[in-house]
């Protein structure tokens, strides 16, 4: 859509094709229905949340970045705020603003929208885009053809990564498609027991047998099969590529990540000490969350039924360790379907970075998650898409 309005603002004939029957399919579904459209942080901080290949995006965001992509939105009417994070969303809470900015912008620019026709192929002739095909055949002749069909995740979206079969029919390199900001599957049996259960203010740290990949405080959610939340989908990029070797990986989560081993058996020995008849259970519940104390109780190997002064003090350092490195073996990823992004796709060495242009097809050009781009939750995402469609409508527009 940015590169249509892009374009069109250009003076040139565009016309915007989707296969769905409505447009922003994805971006509807954006930021839990928010859209969290961009971040209002600085370019420095902004590259380092993208995995490898942030610095590609150098002359996009140089071109239209955050500041840009707000006064869009605020020059037409929408008003938008920026919270915890730095993160942006327009101060209706609704994605569906967001679309209507954009749809009322390409009536405006005259760009003609045709929905639910789907792009089968494109036509190449001496090295340059001719024309592409729609599915029942008919050929819409084009002199640039900007591709923006997305990832290949949550595909009732429309991303099912047709796209990238197009490109790849027309030579270009596709780096191998995962999934980013994905939930991970565990081995334990728990998860059932334990769905639902968000965990604040832990340190999780991923490793190998030996290694220590990634550790980080923030909060983790139990799902039916594993373990999310904004944590783990941050880390997940890394223990997607460090699963793909086929190295074993497992989490480990300090549940107090304040306190020292030392500490927190000291403190277990007060707590035991100053409620010499209480069971065990009672005792623990003002150190952890309800569903944790039977677990753990159970994987340590205790009875239940324990007065606090017979507890061992083996025992006592038992839930201690569970309590410090509570470990969790790593099974996979969840499928490319679930990721909020692709990792992999469109090889940058096949795209010019200051046009968005193909070095293999003349008039032909990529933007959005297509491209071997990925970032962080945060708003990042969607502003390389909106930032590579600008330049890439712009490009194609003045070529
Ligand atoms: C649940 C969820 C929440 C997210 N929240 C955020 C967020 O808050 N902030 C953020 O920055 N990012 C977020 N993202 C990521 C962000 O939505 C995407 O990176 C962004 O939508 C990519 O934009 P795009 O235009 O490249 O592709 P898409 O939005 O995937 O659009 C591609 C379009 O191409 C069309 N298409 C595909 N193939 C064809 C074909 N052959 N013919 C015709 N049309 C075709 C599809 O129908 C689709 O409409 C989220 C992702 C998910 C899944």
């Amino acid at each position: 859509m940015m590169a249509a309005i892009k374009a069109a603002s250009l003076e040139q004939e565009v016309l915007l094709i989707d296969k769905n029957p409505i447009l922003g399919k994805k971006l509807l579904l954006s930021g839990k229905g928010r859209c969290n459209l961009t971040n209002a942080g600085d370019l420095d901080s902004f590259l380092k949340r993208f995995s490898r290949n942030g610095q590609f995006l150098r002359d996009a965001f140089k071109k239209f970045f955050n500041q840009e992509l707000m006064d869009f939105f605020q020059n037409r009417g929408l008003a938008l705020k920026v919270e915890r994070q730095l993160r942006v969303f327009p101060v209706t809470d609704s994605s569906s603003s967001i679309v209507a900015v954009l749809e009322k912008e390409l009536t405006r620019q005259k760009v003609e929208v045709l929905l639910r026709s789907e792009v089968k192929d494109i036509l190449v002739k001496e090295g340059r885009v001719n024309g592409l095909y729609l599915a029942g055949a008919e050929f819409i002749p084009a002199t640039k053809i900007i591709l923006a069909t997305g990832g290949a995740t949550y595909s009732f979206t429309g991303s099912t990564g047709e796209g990238l079969k197009m490109a790849q029919s027309l030579g270009h390199a596709i780096i191998p498609l995962r999934p980013g900001l994905v939930p991970l599957e565990i081995k334990e049996k728990y998860p059932d027991i334990l769905e639902g259960l968000t965990l604040k203010n832990i340190r999780i740290k991923f490793c190998s047998e030996k290694n220590e990949i990634i550790s980080e405080v923030g909060e983790l959610l139990f799902t039916g099969f594993g373990i999310s939340g904004p944590l783990v989908l941050t880390l997940s990029a890394k223990i997607v590529d460090w699963l793909k070797e086929g190295k074993g990986v497992y989490v480990e989560i300090d549940l107090k990540p304040g306190l020292s081993r030392e500490q927190l058996d000291e403190r277990f020995l007060r707590e035991f000490q100053a409620n010499p008849k209480k069971g065990i259970k009672k005792i623990l519940k003002s150190l952890l969350p309800l569903k944790l104390i039977d677990l753990f109780i159970k994987i340590a190997g205790i009875d239940p039924y324990k007065k606090a002064n017979q507890l061992s003090q083996d025992e006592r350092r038992k839930f201690v360790a569970l309590l410090k490195s509570w470990r969790l073996a790593i099974n996979r990823a969840r499928p490319l379907e679930e990721g909020m992004v692709t990792q992999g796709g469109m090889a940058l060495k096949e795209i010019n970075p200051r046009t968005m242009e193909s070095r293999r097809v003349k008039g032909l050009y990529f933007c959005g998650e297509m491209i071997d781009v990925d970032a962080d939750t945060g708003g990042f995402n969607l502003q390389a898409a909106f930032s590579t469609g600008y330049l890439a409508g712009e490009s194609a527009a003045l070529s």
